[in-house]
């Protein structure tokens, strides 16, 4: 079959099954056009709550997918490869975390969405890169916090809260591979271009940036912004959705420190393809499954976030 023979038959079957295909930034662009709704973390974990489908095909990562179940869970909810996994979600084990939890008594529990569902069962708050700020700046100054899995944006939201919070060490391989030097030299040939970073990118890209935001900052940042170039340090997808809706502007994906290779997408979510969509839909497999138990635990954090997040209008 053709790629547009495949999208044919998933349109065909999504209106055949009463199904929805959310898709993440970091999907390729035909993948994003084909999904019914695009956003980043938290807009997708908002979407998998409000929508009247029977079944929501998740084109993203694992732990995107068992949000998505964790918040709608008497829907089925599909992911067309269980390999595409997280190596920032993998970087902190249950049983691992529980030991740092009770080694740092006393404090509210911040967990970044990319983790397990056993990882959320443990918290007391989720966030995305898009609300973590003010998910901290939510709670009362005295209270103490433990902000896990990533170490970058931890310490992003440290130098802009200036909270008392022990941060787990854990990082993200593709937003940790950026080249400073690479970067630096394409400001040299490109004088003109704005570099906009992750905060889950280390200090000193961090440092040099002109701005930092999530995903979704980033492409309404380049939309609002009045310049026409800027050097991109995230996971290339985005780009598509900038490109969307400017496309007169230029945009440079930011290099990795891995010369031998020239982009740096995440590999976990380039697992999923038009094909593995289409056979996924078809079969209605693989599934996600989760614990009862856990989904009850690990609801509260994400409900909690989304509705902070909801009152704060983010
Ligand atoms: S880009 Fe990093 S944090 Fe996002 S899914 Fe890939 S490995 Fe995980």
């Amino acid at each position: 079959m053709t790629n547009q023979e495949y999208i044919d038959e998933i349109e065909r079957m999504k209106r055949e099954k009463n199904a929805i295909i959310l898709g993440h930034y970091y999907q390729t662009g035909d993948i994003q056009d084909l999904a019914d709704f695009t956003g980043d973390s938290l807009a997708l974990a908002q979407k998998a709550e409000q929508n009247d489908a029977d079944i929501i095909l998740f084109a993203g990562v694992k732990f995107m997918a068992e949000t998505a179940k964790i918040l709608a869970p008497r829907k089925k909810v599909l992911l067309p490869d269980m390999n595409a996994g997280c190596s920032l979600a993998d970087s902190c084990k249950e049983e691992d975390f529980k030991k740092f939890i009770k080694d740092n008594p006393g404090r509210t529990v911040i967990t970044y969405v990319n983790t397990t569902a056993e990882i959320k069962a443990l918290s007391d708050i989720c966030c995305t890169s898009s609300n973590s700020i003010q998910i901290v700046n939510s709670l009362p100054e005295e209270e103490k916090i433990i902000f896990a899995p990533d170490r970058n944006l931890g310490n992003h939201v440290i130098n802009n809260t200036g909270r008392d919070i022990v941060v787990w060490n854990g990082s993200c391989h593709v937003h940790e591979e950026f080249s400073l030097e690479a970067i630096l030299n394409l400001k040299d040939k490109n004088p003109q271009a704005k570099v906009i970073v992750h905060p889950e990118c280390e200090l000193p890209v961090r440092m040099i940036a002109d701005f930092i935001g999530s995903t979704t900052a980033l492409i309404k940042f380049t939309r609002k912004d009045n310049g026409n170039c800027y050097i991109v340090a995230t996971e290339p997808g985005v780009i598509h959705q900038m490109k969307k809706k400017n496309p007169e502007k230029e945009y440079i994906p930011a290099p990795p420190k891995d010369s031998t290779c020239g982009c740096s997408e995440c590999n976990f979510m380039k697992m999923i393809t038009i094909e593995k969509i289409y056979n996924c839909l078809k079969n209605e497999k693989p599934e996600i499954f989760i614990d009862k138990n856990i989904i009850k635990e690990a609801r509260k954090p994400i409900k909690r976030m989304i509705e902070i997040s909801n009152k704060l209008g983010l």
